[in-house]
Protein backbone atom coordinates (compact mmCIF):
# COMPACT_ATOMS: atom_id res chain seq x y z
CA UNK A 1 0.00 0.00 0.00
CA UNK A 2 1.06 3.47 -0.56
CA UNK A 3 0.52 5.74 1.46
CA UNK A 4 2.23 8.46 0.03
CA UNK A 5 -1.39 8.70 -2.58
CA UNK A 6 -3.32 9.37 0.48
CA UNK A 7 -4.80 12.80 1.83
CA UNK A 8 -4.88 12.20 5.97
CA UNK A 9 -6.55 14.13 8.22
CA UNK A 10 -5.69 13.71 11.94
CA UNK A 11 -8.39 15.32 14.04
CA UNK A 12 -6.99 16.43 17.45
CA UNK A 13 -3.66 17.70 17.97
CA UNK A 14 -2.88 16.66 21.55
CA UNK A 15 0.07 13.75 22.18
CA UNK A 16 -1.32 11.33 20.10
CA UNK A 17 -2.29 12.97 16.98
CA UNK A 18 0.69 15.23 16.63
CA UNK A 19 2.87 12.05 17.44
CA UNK A 20 1.21 10.09 14.48
CA UNK A 21 1.63 13.05 12.24
CA UNK A 22 5.27 13.15 12.71
CA UNK A 23 5.75 9.09 12.37
CA UNK A 24 3.27 9.25 9.06
CA UNK A 25 5.33 12.56 7.64
CA UNK A 26 9.08 11.02 8.69
CA UNK A 27 7.51 7.92 6.01
CA UNK A 28 6.55 11.22 3.49
CA UNK A 29 2.88 11.07 4.02
CA UNK A 30 0.66 13.90 3.20
CA UNK A 31 -0.78 14.68 7.12
CA UNK A 32 -2.67 17.50 8.07
CA UNK A 33 -3.88 17.90 11.74
CA UNK A 34 -7.00 19.68 12.65
CA UNK A 35 -6.72 20.97 15.79
CA UNK A 36 -10.05 22.77 17.79
CA UNK A 37 -7.32 24.86 19.97
CA UNK A 38 -7.19 28.71 18.08
CA UNK A 39 -3.38 28.63 18.77
CA UNK A 40 -0.52 26.69 20.18
CA UNK A 41 -0.62 28.98 23.60
CA UNK A 42 -4.39 29.43 23.80
CA UNK A 43 -4.89 26.21 26.58
CA UNK A 44 -3.47 25.62 29.81
CA UNK A 45 -1.66 22.42 29.38
CA UNK A 46 -2.55 19.61 32.35
CA UNK A 47 0.24 18.24 35.15
CA UNK A 48 3.36 17.02 34.26
CA UNK A 49 3.01 13.05 32.50
CA UNK A 50 5.27 10.49 32.78
CA UNK A 51 6.51 8.51 29.69
CA UNK A 52 7.06 5.15 29.67
CA UNK A 53 9.73 2.90 28.17
CA UNK A 54 7.69 0.70 26.58
CA UNK A 55 5.01 2.88 24.78
CA UNK A 56 5.44 7.04 25.36
CA UNK A 57 9.24 6.87 25.35
CA UNK A 58 9.55 3.81 22.46
CA UNK A 59 7.02 6.03 20.09
CA UNK A 60 9.30 9.45 20.73
CA UNK A 61 12.15 7.19 20.13
CA UNK A 62 11.00 6.03 16.87
CA UNK A 63 9.68 9.59 16.13
CA UNK A 64 13.72 10.40 16.34
CA UNK A 65 12.81 13.10 19.28
CA UNK A 66 14.53 11.10 22.20
CA UNK A 67 17.45 14.22 22.43
CA UNK A 68 14.53 16.71 22.38
CA UNK A 69 12.90 14.57 25.43
CA UNK A 70 15.74 14.49 27.39
CA UNK A 71 16.79 18.15 26.95
CA UNK A 72 12.81 19.47 28.42
CA UNK A 73 11.97 16.20 30.88
CA UNK A 74 12.53 16.67 34.44
CA UNK A 75 14.15 14.48 36.40
CA UNK A 76 13.00 15.58 40.14
CA UNK A 77 9.38 15.51 38.97
CA UNK A 78 8.75 11.72 38.78
CA UNK A 79 10.01 11.76 42.96
CA UNK A 80 6.47 11.32 44.99
CA UNK A 81 5.68 12.02 48.27
CA UNK A 82 2.95 9.93 49.54
CA UNK A 83 1.20 11.59 52.33
CA UNK A 84 -2.38 10.60 54.57
CA UNK A 85 -5.49 13.16 54.99
CA UNK A 86 -3.31 15.30 57.97
CA UNK A 87 -0.06 15.72 55.47
CA UNK A 88 2.00 13.24 57.36
CA UNK A 89 4.30 11.61 55.21
CA UNK A 90 4.36 7.94 54.85
CA UNK A 91 6.75 7.39 51.45
CA UNK A 92 9.05 9.55 50.28
CA UNK A 93 11.18 9.39 46.72
CA UNK A 94 13.31 12.24 47.77
CA UNK A 95 14.66 10.03 50.74
CA UNK A 96 14.60 6.66 49.09
CA UNK A 97 15.59 8.60 45.67
CA UNK A 98 15.10 6.85 42.15
CA UNK A 99 17.84 4.64 40.44
CA UNK A 100 16.11 3.81 36.74
CA UNK A 101 17.70 5.32 33.75
CA UNK A 102 16.94 5.44 29.98
CA UNK A 103 16.65 2.03 28.96
CA UNK A 104 15.22 0.57 31.99
CA UNK A 105 11.71 -1.10 31.67
CA UNK A 106 10.57 0.50 34.93
CA UNK A 107 11.74 4.09 33.95
CA UNK A 108 9.29 6.84 33.43
CA UNK A 109 10.33 9.75 33.26
CA UNK A 110 8.21 12.94 33.87
CA UNK A 111 7.86 15.70 31.27
CA UNK A 112 5.33 19.03 31.31
CA UNK A 113 2.59 18.46 28.81
CA UNK A 114 3.32 22.01 27.02
CA UNK A 115 6.95 21.29 26.59
CA UNK A 116 5.97 17.75 25.26
CA UNK A 117 3.20 19.45 22.77
CA UNK A 118 6.01 21.68 22.03
CA UNK A 119 8.54 19.20 20.72
CA UNK A 120 6.06 17.47 18.71
CA UNK A 121 4.98 20.68 16.51
CA UNK A 122 8.57 21.92 16.17
CA UNK A 123 9.15 18.39 14.59
CA UNK A 124 5.94 18.96 12.13
CA UNK A 125 6.58 20.42 8.38
CA UNK A 126 5.13 24.05 8.14
CA UNK A 127 1.61 24.37 8.37
CA UNK A 128 0.86 20.89 9.27
CA UNK A 129 -0.83 21.79 12.10
CA UNK A 130 -4.60 23.79 11.26
CA UNK A 131 -5.60 25.38 14.10
CA UNK A 132 -9.11 26.42 15.05
CA UNK A 133 -10.53 23.68 13.38
CA UNK A 134 -13.01 22.34 15.19
CA UNK A 135 -15.10 19.38 13.81
CA UNK A 136 -18.70 19.62 13.53
CA UNK A 137 -19.13 16.96 11.23
CA UNK A 138 -17.54 14.70 8.76
CA UNK A 139 -19.12 13.30 5.51
CA UNK A 140 -18.35 10.59 3.44
CA UNK A 141 -18.83 11.62 -0.48
CA UNK A 142 -18.33 8.68 -3.04
CA UNK A 143 -14.59 7.73 -1.98
CA UNK A 144 -13.61 10.72 0.13
CA UNK A 145 -14.15 12.28 3.11
CA UNK A 146 -15.72 16.05 3.64
CA UNK A 147 -14.74 17.62 7.35
CA UNK A 148 -16.93 20.56 8.08
CA UNK A 149 -15.29 22.82 10.81
CA UNK A 150 -17.25 25.17 13.49
CA UNK A 151 -15.67 28.26 11.86
CA UNK A 152 -17.35 27.47 8.40
CA UNK A 153 -14.53 25.88 6.68
CA UNK A 154 -14.50 22.76 5.07
CA UNK A 155 -11.42 20.25 4.03
CA UNK A 156 -11.42 16.52 2.22
CA UNK A 157 -9.62 13.81 3.58
CA UNK A 158 -8.63 9.97 2.02
CA UNK A 159 -8.14 8.73 5.61
CA UNK A 160 -9.41 10.18 8.49
CA UNK A 161 -7.92 9.21 11.96
CA UNK A 162 -9.60 10.64 15.15
CA UNK A 163 -7.32 12.00 17.53
CA UNK A 164 -9.81 13.67 19.33
CA UNK A 165 -9.89 12.69 22.92
CA UNK A 166 -12.64 12.00 25.37
CA UNK A 167 -15.44 13.40 23.59
CA UNK A 168 -14.56 12.76 20.11
CA UNK A 169 -16.41 13.68 17.38
CA UNK A 170 -15.08 11.20 14.82
CA UNK A 171 -15.57 7.76 17.04
CA UNK A 172 -19.38 7.54 16.36
CA UNK A 173 -18.57 7.23 12.82
CA UNK A 174 -16.30 4.23 13.64
CA UNK A 175 -18.68 2.44 16.25
CA UNK A 176 -21.71 2.93 18.08
CA UNK A 177 -19.81 1.61 21.84
CA UNK A 178 -20.51 4.44 24.57
CA UNK A 179 -17.99 4.55 27.51
CA UNK A 180 -20.32 3.81 30.71
CA UNK A 181 -19.96 5.63 34.19
CA UNK A 182 -16.91 4.73 36.68
CA UNK A 183 -18.93 6.09 39.74
CA UNK A 184 -15.41 8.21 40.30
CA UNK A 185 -15.59 12.57 39.49
CA UNK A 186 -12.44 14.26 38.79
CA UNK A 187 -12.21 18.07 39.98
CA UNK A 188 -8.95 19.03 37.97
CA UNK A 189 -7.32 22.39 39.03
CA UNK A 190 -4.69 24.66 37.71
CA UNK A 191 -2.73 26.89 39.83
CA UNK A 192 -0.59 29.57 39.13
CA UNK A 193 2.50 30.00 41.19
CA UNK A 194 2.48 27.57 43.51
CA UNK A 195 5.50 28.97 45.97
CA UNK A 196 3.00 31.89 46.76
CA UNK A 197 -0.31 30.60 46.51
CA UNK A 198 0.03 27.30 48.48
CA UNK A 199 2.96 27.52 50.57
CA UNK A 200 2.65 24.69 52.76
CA UNK A 201 1.94 21.88 49.86
CA UNK A 202 4.97 23.49 47.52
CA UNK A 203 7.13 22.57 50.72
CA UNK A 204 6.21 19.09 50.62
CA UNK A 205 6.12 19.10 47.20
CA UNK A 206 9.41 19.75 46.36
CA UNK A 207 9.23 20.13 42.40
CA UNK A 208 7.61 16.40 42.47
CA UNK A 209 4.33 15.07 43.04
CA UNK A 210 2.41 14.57 46.11
CA UNK A 211 -0.34 11.50 46.73
CA UNK A 212 -2.50 12.41 49.66
CA UNK A 213 -5.08 9.40 50.14
CA UNK A 214 -8.26 9.39 52.84
CA UNK A 215 -11.41 7.54 52.63
CA UNK A 216 -12.52 6.94 49.83
CA UNK A 217 -10.92 10.27 48.24
CA UNK A 218 -7.71 10.80 46.60
CA UNK A 219 -5.79 14.29 45.98
CA UNK A 220 -2.84 13.84 43.76
CA UNK A 221 -0.88 16.99 43.28
CA UNK A 222 2.28 17.62 40.55
CA UNK A 223 4.28 20.38 39.90
CA UNK A 224 5.11 21.72 36.82
CA UNK A 225 8.43 23.86 35.46
CA UNK A 226 6.84 26.96 35.14
CA UNK A 227 6.28 27.13 38.88
CA UNK A 228 2.47 26.19 38.62
CA UNK A 229 0.71 23.08 40.26
CA UNK A 230 -1.30 20.84 38.51
CA UNK A 231 -3.85 18.86 40.70
CA UNK A 232 -6.76 16.34 40.78
CA UNK A 233 -9.30 15.58 44.05
CA UNK A 234 -11.26 12.80 42.87
CA UNK A 235 -14.23 11.17 45.11
CA UNK A 236 -17.48 8.60 44.85
CA UNK A 237 -19.96 10.64 42.85
CA UNK A 238 -23.11 10.41 41.23
CA UNK A 239 -22.77 10.46 37.23
CA UNK A 240 -24.04 14.15 37.35
CA UNK A 241 -22.74 15.10 40.20
CA UNK A 242 -21.12 19.08 38.11
CA UNK A 243 -24.31 19.94 37.44
CA UNK A 244 -26.53 18.76 40.40
CA UNK A 245 -23.92 20.35 42.58
CA UNK A 246 -25.14 23.49 41.27
CA UNK A 247 -21.61 24.85 41.62
CA UNK A 248 -19.90 27.81 39.54
CA UNK A 249 -16.27 26.28 38.66
CA UNK A 250 -15.45 30.01 37.75
CA UNK A 251 -16.42 30.86 41.57
CA UNK A 252 -13.57 29.71 43.54
CA UNK A 253 -15.12 30.92 46.65
CA UNK A 254 -17.99 28.36 45.92
CA UNK A 255 -15.77 25.76 45.23
CA UNK A 256 -13.69 26.06 48.31
CA UNK A 257 -17.07 25.44 50.66
CA UNK A 258 -17.46 22.60 48.88
CA UNK A 259 -13.73 21.39 49.32
CA UNK A 260 -14.58 21.95 52.91
CA UNK A 261 -17.37 20.28 53.62
CA UNK A 262 -16.43 16.76 51.10
CA UNK A 263 -13.44 16.77 52.49
CA UNK A 264 -13.73 17.79 56.01
CA UNK A 265 -11.84 15.34 57.10
CA UNK A 266 -8.58 16.81 55.90
CA UNK A 267 -6.29 18.90 57.08
CA UNK A 268 -7.18 22.61 56.59
CA UNK A 269 -3.57 23.09 55.17
CA UNK A 270 -4.98 21.16 51.65
CA UNK A 271 -7.56 24.40 51.00
CA UNK A 272 -4.83 26.05 49.96
CA UNK A 273 -5.02 24.91 46.62
CA UNK A 274 -8.45 26.21 46.35
CA UNK A 275 -8.30 29.89 47.90
CA UNK A 276 -7.03 32.15 45.08
CA UNK A 277 -9.48 33.54 42.15
CA UNK A 278 -6.59 32.60 39.62
CA UNK A 279 -6.90 29.02 39.83
CA UNK A 280 -8.61 27.13 37.17
CA UNK A 281 -11.02 24.28 37.99
CA UNK A 282 -12.79 21.60 35.36
CA UNK A 283 -15.05 18.75 37.07
CA UNK A 284 -13.72 15.75 34.78
CA UNK A 285 -16.46 12.67 34.93
CA UNK A 286 -14.72 9.73 34.82
CA UNK A 287 -15.68 7.03 32.35
CA UNK A 288 -14.37 3.95 30.67
CA UNK A 289 -14.55 2.40 27.53
CA UNK A 290 -15.63 -1.42 27.49
CA UNK A 291 -13.09 -3.09 27.98
CA UNK A 292 -14.08 -5.97 25.34
CA UNK A 293 -15.06 -3.26 22.77
CA UNK A 294 -14.39 -4.03 19.45
CA UNK A 295 -15.69 -3.06 15.45
CA UNK A 296 -15.35 -3.92 12.43
CA UNK A 297 -12.17 -2.04 10.78
CA UNK A 298 -12.91 0.40 7.86
CA UNK A 299 -10.63 1.84 5.34
CA UNK A 300 -10.72 4.97 5.75
CA UNK A 301 -11.10 6.06 8.87
CA UNK A 302 -10.16 4.70 12.48
CA UNK A 303 -9.24 6.09 16.16
CA UNK A 304 -6.42 6.47 18.63
CA UNK A 305 -5.96 7.34 22.02
CA UNK A 306 -8.81 8.78 24.02
CA UNK A 307 -10.97 8.33 21.17
CA UNK A 308 -10.35 4.81 20.80
CA UNK A 309 -9.91 3.73 24.56
CA UNK A 310 -11.01 6.60 26.88
CA UNK A 311 -9.82 5.29 30.77
CA UNK A 312 -9.70 7.05 34.01
CA UNK A 313 -5.99 7.99 34.36
CA UNK A 314 -5.34 6.40 37.56
CA UNK A 315 -2.83 3.95 36.34
CA UNK A 316 -1.05 7.11 34.49
CA UNK A 317 -1.67 4.89 31.06
CA UNK A 318 -3.80 7.60 28.52
CA UNK A 319 -0.75 9.65 26.89
CA UNK A 320 1.42 6.89 26.62
CA UNK A 321 -1.12 4.64 25.34
CA UNK A 322 -2.23 7.46 22.78
CA UNK A 323 1.57 7.66 21.52
CA UNK A 324 1.79 3.90 21.07
CA UNK A 325 -1.17 3.83 19.35
CA UNK A 326 0.31 6.29 16.51
CA UNK A 327 3.43 4.48 16.51
CA UNK A 328 1.20 1.29 15.57
CA UNK A 329 -0.95 2.75 13.26
CA UNK A 330 2.32 4.67 11.32
CA UNK A 331 3.54 1.05 11.43
CA UNK A 332 0.48 -0.30 9.91
CA UNK A 333 -0.26 2.00 7.56
CA UNK A 334 3.47 1.96 5.89
CA UNK A 335 4.22 -1.14 6.43
CA UNK A 336 4.62 -3.73 2.70
CA UNK A 337 2.88 -6.28 4.66
CA UNK A 338 -0.60 -4.86 3.87
CA UNK A 339 -1.78 -4.44 0.46
CA UNK A 340 -4.51 -1.37 1.18
CA UNK A 341 -5.53 0.45 3.94
CA UNK A 342 -8.09 -1.44 5.31
CA UNK A 343 -5.89 -4.43 6.58
CA UNK A 344 -3.92 -2.40 7.67
CA UNK A 345 -6.18 -0.82 10.02
CA UNK A 346 -8.05 -4.20 11.04
CA UNK A 347 -4.38 -4.99 12.21
CA UNK A 348 -3.71 -1.93 14.04
CA UNK A 349 -7.20 -1.94 15.59
CA UNK A 350 -6.80 -5.46 16.69
CA UNK A 351 -3.73 -4.86 18.61
CA UNK A 352 -5.45 -2.15 20.23
CA UNK A 353 -8.16 -3.74 21.20
CA UNK A 354 -6.16 -6.47 22.94
CA UNK A 355 -4.02 -4.27 24.91
CA UNK A 356 -6.87 -2.35 26.23
CA UNK A 357 -8.26 -5.17 27.52
CA UNK A 358 -5.02 -5.58 29.64
CA UNK A 359 -4.55 -1.98 29.98
CA UNK A 360 -8.07 -0.94 31.28
CA UNK A 361 -8.47 -4.14 33.37
CA UNK A 362 -5.16 -2.33 35.36
CA UNK A 363 -6.04 0.90 35.24
CA UNK A 364 -9.84 -0.09 36.86
CA UNK A 365 -7.83 -2.10 39.62
CA UNK A 366 -6.03 1.43 40.50
CA UNK A 367 -9.46 3.24 40.17
CA UNK A 368 -10.56 0.92 42.74
CA UNK A 369 -8.05 0.68 45.50
CA UNK A 370 -7.16 4.26 45.31
CA UNK A 371 -10.94 5.26 46.24
CA UNK A 372 -11.32 2.64 49.05
CA UNK A 373 -11.52 3.02 52.79
CA UNK A 374 -8.05 2.41 53.26
CA UNK A 375 -5.85 3.19 49.91
CA UNK A 376 -3.18 4.29 51.76
CA UNK A 377 -2.69 0.79 52.88
CA UNK A 378 -2.68 -0.33 49.72
CA UNK A 379 -0.31 2.19 48.30
CA UNK A 380 2.02 2.01 50.98
CA UNK A 381 1.66 -1.84 50.45
CA UNK A 382 2.51 -1.37 46.86
CA UNK A 383 6.22 -0.19 48.07
CA UNK A 384 6.44 -1.88 51.13
CA UNK A 385 9.61 -3.78 52.36
CA UNK A 386 7.73 -6.32 54.08
CA UNK A 387 7.50 -8.59 51.51
CA UNK A 388 4.11 -10.26 52.60
CA UNK A 389 1.97 -6.92 52.31
CA UNK A 390 3.64 -6.29 48.63
CA UNK A 391 3.07 -9.89 47.98
CA UNK A 392 -0.63 -9.79 49.38
CA UNK A 393 -0.89 -6.71 47.11
CA UNK A 394 0.19 -8.21 43.92
CA UNK A 395 -1.70 -11.32 44.83
CA UNK A 396 -5.07 -9.13 44.71
CA UNK A 397 -3.75 -7.35 41.32
CA UNK A 398 -3.06 -10.56 39.82
CA UNK A 399 -6.43 -12.06 40.79
CA UNK A 400 -8.44 -8.90 39.45
CA UNK A 401 -6.93 -8.04 35.92
CA UNK A 402 -5.53 -11.85 35.21
CA UNK A 403 -7.40 -14.40 36.92
CA UNK A 404 -10.90 -13.06 37.07
CA UNK A 405 -11.00 -11.72 33.66
CA UNK A 406 -9.61 -15.26 32.05
CA UNK A 407 -12.22 -17.28 34.26
CA UNK A 408 -15.05 -14.86 32.56
CA UNK A 409 -13.62 -15.24 29.59
CA UNK A 410 -13.73 -19.02 29.32
CA UNK A 411 -17.33 -18.79 30.93
CA UNK A 412 -17.86 -17.21 28.22
CA UNK A 413 -19.46 -13.60 30.02
CA UNK A 414 -18.65 -10.31 29.45
CA UNK A 415 -16.29 -8.58 31.24
CA UNK A 416 -17.63 -6.49 34.31
CA UNK A 417 -18.35 -2.66 34.21
CA UNK A 418 -16.86 -1.83 37.19
CA UNK A 419 -18.51 0.85 38.59
CA UNK A 420 -17.33 1.99 42.18
CA UNK A 421 -19.68 3.25 44.63
C1 LIG B 1 -6.58 15.32 35.39
C2 LIG B 1 -5.95 14.35 34.42
C3 LIG B 1 -4.72 13.80 34.72
C4 LIG B 1 -4.14 12.88 33.84
N1 LIG B 1 -2.93 12.35 34.14
C5 LIG B 1 -2.33 11.49 33.29
C6 LIG B 1 -1.05 10.95 33.57
O1 LIG B 1 -0.43 11.26 34.59
N2 LIG B 1 -0.50 10.09 32.68
C7 LIG B 1 -1.16 9.73 31.52
O2 LIG B 1 -0.61 8.94 30.74
N3 LIG B 1 -2.37 10.22 31.24
C8 LIG B 1 -2.97 11.08 32.08
N4 LIG B 1 -4.20 11.60 31.79
C9 LIG B 1 -4.88 11.14 30.57
C10 LIG B 1 -4.29 11.82 29.36
O3 LIG B 1 -4.39 13.23 29.49
C11 LIG B 1 -5.00 11.39 28.09
O4 LIG B 1 -5.15 9.99 28.08
C12 LIG B 1 -4.21 11.81 26.86
O5 LIG B 1 -4.08 13.22 26.82
C13 LIG B 1 -4.87 11.29 25.59
O6 LIG B 1 -4.21 11.81 24.48
P1 LIG B 1 -5.00 12.03 23.12
O7 LIG B 1 -4.02 12.62 22.16
O8 LIG B 1 -5.70 10.78 22.75
O9 LIG B 1 -6.17 13.05 23.47
P2 LIG B 1 -6.12 14.52 24.07
O10 LIG B 1 -4.89 14.78 24.84
O11 LIG B 1 -7.42 14.72 24.76
O12 LIG B 1 -6.06 15.44 22.78
C14 LIG B 1 -7.18 15.59 21.96
C15 LIG B 1 -7.00 16.86 21.13
O13 LIG B 1 -8.11 16.96 20.25
C16 LIG B 1 -8.61 18.27 20.28
N5 LIG B 1 -10.04 18.20 19.98
C17 LIG B 1 -11.04 17.74 20.77
N6 LIG B 1 -12.22 17.82 20.14
C18 LIG B 1 -11.97 18.32 18.92
C19 LIG B 1 -12.79 18.64 17.81
N7 LIG B 1 -14.13 18.46 17.84
N8 LIG B 1 -12.20 19.14 16.68
C20 LIG B 1 -10.84 19.32 16.64
N9 LIG B 1 -10.04 19.06 17.67
C21 LIG B 1 -10.59 18.56 18.80
C22 LIG B 1 -8.32 18.78 21.68
O14 LIG B 1 -8.28 20.21 21.73
C23 LIG B 1 -6.95 18.13 21.97
O15 LIG B 1 -5.88 18.93 21.57
C24 LIG B 1 -4.80 12.51 32.64
C25 LIG B 1 -6.05 13.08 32.34
C26 LIG B 1 -6.62 13.98 33.22
C27 LIG B 1 -7.95 14.59 32.87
Amino acid sequence: MKIQDKKIAIVGGGPGGLTLARLLQLKGANVKVYERDINKDVRVQGGALDLHTESGLAALAKAGLMEEFKAHYRPAAGLMRVVDDQLTIHFDEHQTGKKEKFGDNNHRPEIDRGPLRQILLNSLEADTVVWDSHILSIERIQDTWKLVFQNGNTATADLIIGADGANSKIRPFVTGIKPYWTGITMLEGSLKDGAKTAPVIHALLKGGKLFGYGKEKTLIVSSKGDGSFGFAASFKSNEHWAKESGIDFKDHQQVLSWFKKEFSAWSPAWRELFESPDTIFIPRPQYCMPLDQHWEANADITLLGDAAHWMPPFAGEGVNMAMLDALHLSEALTSPVFSDAKQAIASYEKQLFARFAKIGQATLFNTEWMHRPNALNDMLAMFSKNKLKQGLFIIRYVIQTSIIPFARKVMGLVPARKVFR
